[in-house]
């Protein structure tokens, strides 16, 4: 049995050209039970540091052949066999890279010489440290494991898109940051599909030819765009469509496509959903979109008072603990993770503590704020009344603050009224005086 055999055999899943389309549970089984302790073995000295230091081509065979040698002292299918091959695997990476790093110059592993950040279709990519993960990453190019420990590998620090360094210079994928600037706007079109024959029976990003028939190559649909893509570029990821949830209320994630996927978490925190515009419709229906309306106006309402007050301001009251400050200055602007947040019903705990400080502020610690309150003049009652509690109206016209019972028993303001008499009284005046 040849070294290769038994890598095959014995590791399952974990192999260098593993995609993640093809990914079976049992290498993530595997994986995940591999992230025990290394076994006694491994810590041999030499293995450790054909990994830990800049290696040499020869220091790497040799740890090589010693590592092939234990693996074929252990037992079938044992953990210390597999941890050994995994290592095995490893230094091969290595030993390939260090091979790559002599003949190119620009190579990460060439410390003076090596590139550590590049910028490539919008992408900010810095090179990441050579770490142990405990979690599968896959390259965004070739969609193949990256090998976190030996493989030179860079994340793009706007989208998080990852590939190995052999990788960088054929990225298709425009960075989705850069992408979802220059839109501004979540499609709010429900997979808006333009079919395979306008797209010539090519992928979206990569344009390979798509294969009509089961396989790898068959179309794949993405959910957010309605274009179709090959297993490469559409990774069947899961994600909430912005569309569905302002035209349906839908949160039901879809098969979406890398590039829609990485767009879709770059904007979500970004309050670019006019859902009153969108659809007014929708806060008829769903309750707890209604009480959020609700909630926002009271927020805003107190904000103006927090604004225009030096002691609010000195003790920064209106941002200390407020970590979503678009929802404090719009009122009709969402982002997908507050929709999100509404649903859970996550997102009123949050806003319940934000308006429980501010009234204290308002209305008890605060004496400037306490003095801007106002007294309903229809049963004036001295006690103090804001415009952004719930039991307030507020007049259209002048402005002036009553309680909501007390107007709605007089159906008039009476501040219009007397307004509206001296009004009447100068201009009479004015003809009395122009007669003369
Ligand atoms: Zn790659
Ligand atoms: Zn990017
Ligand atoms: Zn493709
Ligand atoms: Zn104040
Ligand atoms: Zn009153
Ligand atoms: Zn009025």
């Amino acid at each position: 049995m040849t070294m290769i055999d038994i890598e095959e055999e014995q590791i399952g899943g974990v192999n260098t050209s593993e995609c993640p389309l093809s990914a079976s549970s049992t290498t993530v089984e595997s994986e995940e039970s591999m992230n025990g302790d290394i076994p006694s073995a491994l810590e041999a000295e030499e293995l450790q540091l054909a990994l830990n230091k800049e290696a040499t081509e020869e220091e790497l065979l040799k740890a090589i052949t010693r590592c092939k040698n234990l693996v074929l002292e252990t037992k079938n299918c044992s953990v210390e066999r597999k941890w050994l091959v995994r290592h095995l695997i490893e230094l091969r990476l290595r030993l390939e890279e260090c091979r790559e790093a002599a003949a190119d110059p620009e190579h990460p592993r060439n410390k003076s010489s090596g590139v550590s950040k590049r910028t490539i279709k919008g992408h900010h990519l810095i090179l990441q440290p050579l770490l142990r993960s405990t979690t599968s990453r896959y390259c965004d190019h070739c969609t193949s494991t990256i090998w976190c420990l030996v493989q030179a590998w860079y994340e793009c620090q706007d989208c998080t898109y990852s590939c190995h360094y052999k990788c960088m210079s054929f990225i298709l994928r425009e960075c989705a940051h850069v992408v979802t600037s220059e839109r501004g706007a979540f499609e709010m079109e429900i997979c808006p599909e333009v079919g395979l024959s306008a797209q010539r029976y090519k992928c979206a990003e990569c344009k390979v030819n798509l294969e009509l028939k089961k396989g790898y190559n068959e179309p794949k649909r993405c959910d957010y765009n309605g274009l179709y893509y090959c297993s490469g570029c559409h990774w069947n990821s899961l994600a909430i469509i912005p569309a569905r949830v302002v035209h349906n209320w839908d949160f039901t994630p879809r098969a979406v496509c890398q590039a829609s996927l990485q767009q879709l978490k770059v904007a979500s925190n970004r309050p670019i959903i006019n859902l009153e515009g969108l659809n007014p419709k929708l806060f008829n229906f769903v309750h707890e979109l209604n009480l959020f309306r609700r909630l926002r106006n009271d927020l805003y309402g107190m904000r103006k008072y927090l604004l225009v007050c030096r002691i609010a301001n000195e003790d920064h009251i209106l941002w200390k603990g407020v970590d979503i400050p678009h929802l404090l200055e719009t009122t009709n602007l969402y982002s997908l993770q507050d929709l999100m947040d509404v649903h859970s019903g996550e997102i009123f705990i949050k806003m319940q503590t934000w308006i429980d400080a501010f009234t204290k502020h308002i209305k008890v610690d605060c004496e400037i704020c306490k003095g801007r309150g106002h007294i309903c003049e229809i049963c004036s009652n001295d006690q103090a009344l804001y415009p952004f509690e719930s039991n307030s109206f507020t007049c259209d016209e002048c402005k002036a603050v009553f309680h909501k019972t007390c107007f709605n028993r007089k159906n008039q303001c009476p501040k219009c009224i007397r307004l509206k008499v001296r009004d009447d009284l100068m201009k009479e005046e004015e003809y009395c005086d122009d007669e003369l």
